[in-house]
C-alpha cells in the first residue's frame, strides 16, 4: 500500500510523533531493536535529512496536524554530534508545523553521550524531557549486557543532567541481570532516587531469539535469576519506588508528583502516532475501503495502516513522499485487542468510555461477556463493576502477573461485537 496515495490516510486534528534514530556506537547483548553500529556522520546527516522530508510529506498527507507528544528514540539519539542537533530539532519542528511547545518531547539519551552542549542545544530546541538509559550501576552487570558506560561514567552523566538540564527527567533500570541481588536492586534504585527523576521505568531482562546473551545463555557463559528470582527481584524494585513516593502508574512505570509520560499514555489511549525514521512505527487510522480485508477475522474491515521501514539503504535512498518497506493493514479487532491489554497494564485500566466511542461497544455485552468467559475476571477491580463503571482495572497485584491472566482473551474479545470505529 502506498500511504500517500489519495484518500488512504484520514486528515487528523492531532497527531504524536515518534522518530526513531537507529544509530548506536556499538550493540548491547540484549538488543533486538533495530538500530546499526559503525555508520559514519555522512550517514547520520543524510539519515536526518530524509527525516525531515518524511515528517513534512506525512504532515501534509494528515492535514497538517497539531502536534501534541515528540519522543525523539532509538537507537541512540544522544549519538547525534551535537552542533546537528540544533538545526535536524529545529528542521523537525517547521516540517511538522509545530508552532507552540508540545505538551511533551521526549530525546533519549546514553550516559556516556551526555555533554554539555548537548543538553543545551536540546534545551534551546525545545526538548523538555530527557530519557537516560541508565539500567544498573553494577560494573559487572554493565560489562555483562555489553553496556558502554561503567557506573562512573553514569555517575558523571547524572552529575551534568542535575547541574545544566531544567527539564524533566525519566530513567530506564533494570532488573533479572545476571549475578543480580535484591540489595543491588535496592542500591540501583536508591540511588536513582536521590537524583529525584519525575518518572522511571522499570524493565525486567528479557533473552531476545538470536541475540548474543541468548547465545551466552545458551552456552552456559551467562546465567541468569530463574523465574522466581527475576519475580522478586522486580517486586523488590517495585516496592523501593513505591516507598519513595512515585506512583506505579503502568506495569513498568512510575510516576511522582503526576509526572506520568503522556506521548506513551496517548498510545495506550490508542491515539494515532506518526512513525518517522528507519525502523520508526507508527500507526495511523487509514480511510474505509469497504472490502473485507484478507485475514479479518471479525468481519470489520481495515481501520488502520503500521507502517515502519526498518532498512536505513532503501531508507536513505527513497525521495521525500515515498515510503516503502513495512506496511501492516489492522483490523478493528485488532486494535480492540491491543487497546484492552495496554489499558490492562495501566492502574487507571481500560476506560469504557474509550471503548464505547473508539470502538462503538456497548459496555454491558463487553462486561457480560468478559464476566461468563474469563477466568481472570475475579481479579478485576470489584467495586461493583456494571456497565457505568468508568475503568476495567486489575488488581495491582493481579497486575503484576498480567501475562497469566491474558491467555485466550483475544478469543473471547472477538464474541464482542464492534460498532463503527472512529480514531481521531
Ligand atoms: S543502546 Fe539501546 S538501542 Fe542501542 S544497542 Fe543498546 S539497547 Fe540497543
Amino acid at each position: 500500500m502506498n500511504a500517500f496515495a489519495d484518500g488512504v490516510l484520514t486528515p487528523l486534528e492531532q497527531i504524536s510523533v515518534y522518530v526513531h534514530i537507529p544509530f548506536c556506537t556499538t550493540r548491547c547483548r540484549y538488543c533486538d531493536f533495530y538500530t546499526e553500529t559503525g555508520r559514519s556522520a555522512r550517514v547520520i546527516a543524510r539519515t536526518l535529512q530524509r527525516i525531515v522530508e518524511e515528517a513534512d510529506a506525512f504532515s501534509a498527507a494528515l492535514g497538517r496536524p497539531t502536534v501534541v507528544t515528540v519522543y525523539i528514540g532509538g537507537g541512540t539519539p544522544s549519538v547525534i554530534p551535537a552542533a546537528e542537533l540544533e538545526p535536524f530539532l529545529g528542521s523537525l519542528r517547521t516540517a511538522l508545523r509545530i508552532e507552540h511547545p508540545p505538551a511533551e518531547w521526549t530525546f533519549e539519551a546514553n550516559p556516556e553521550t551526555i555533554t554539555a552542549d548537548r543538553l543545551d542545544a536540546l534545551s534551546r530546541s525545545g526538548v523538555d524531557r530527557l530519557s537516560i538509559g541508565i539500567q544498573t550501576f553494577d560494573d559487572t552487570a554493565l560489562e555483562l549486557l555489553g553496556r558502554r558506560a561503567r557506573a562512573d561514567v553514569i555517575r558523571r552523566a547524572i552529575r551534568l543532567v542535575s547541574e545544566r538540564w531544567r527539564g524533566d527527567v525519566t530513567v530506564d533500570l533494570m532488573t533479572g541481570l545476571p549475578g543480580q541481588t535484591a540489595a543491588g536492586v535496592l542500591r540501583d534504585v536508591e540511588e536513582v532516587v536521590q537524583m529525584r527523576p519525575a518518572h522511571v521505568s522499570i524493565y525486567s531482562l528479557t533473552v531476545e531469539e538470536r541475540t548474543p546473551l541468548a547465545r551466552m545463555v545458551a552456552s552456559g557463559e551467562i546465567t541468569l535469576p530463574d523465574a522466581d528470582q527475576r519475580d522478586a527481584l522486580w517486586f523488590t524494585a517495585d516496592a523501593a519506588l513505591r516507598r519513595a513516593g512515585y506512583d506505579a502508574y503502568e506495569v513498568s512505570n512510575y510516576a511522582r508528583d503526576g509526572k506520568i509520560a503522556v506521548h506513551n499514555t496517548r498510545y495506550w489511549e490508542m491515539k494515532p502516532y506518526l512513525g518517522l525514521g528507519p525502523g520508526g512505527v507508527g500507526t495511523l487510522p487509514i480511510a474505509a475501503s469497504g472490502d473485507e480485508p484478507h485475514g479479518s477475522r471479525s468481519g470489520h474491515g481495515i481501520v488502520a495502516v503500521r507502517l515502519t521501514n526498518p532498512n536505513l539503504a532503501r531508507y536513505t535512498s527513497t525521495t521525500a513522499g515515498e515510503r516503502s518497506s513495512a506496511t501492516e493493514l489492522i483490523t478493528a479487532q485488532t486494535l480492540f485487542f491491543e487497546h484492552f491489554l495496554t489499558g490492562l497494564r495501566t492502574s487507571r485500566g481500560v476506560s469504557i468510555a474509550n471503548l464505547r466511542s473508539v470502538f462503538g461497544i456497548e459496555p454491558g455485552v463487553l462486561i457480560e461477556t468478559l464476566r461468563n468467559e474469563w477466568r481472570a475476571f475475579p481479579d478485576l477491580v470489584q467495586r461493583g463493576l456494571t456497565a457505568e463503571s468508568p475503568f476495567l482495572a486489575f488488581t495491582p497485584r493481579a497486575r503484576l502477573f498480567l501475562n497469566s491472566h491474558i491467555s485466550g482473551l483475544d478469543d473471547i474479545l472477538q464474541k464482542v461485537p464492534l460498532g463503527r470505529v472512529t480514531i481521531t
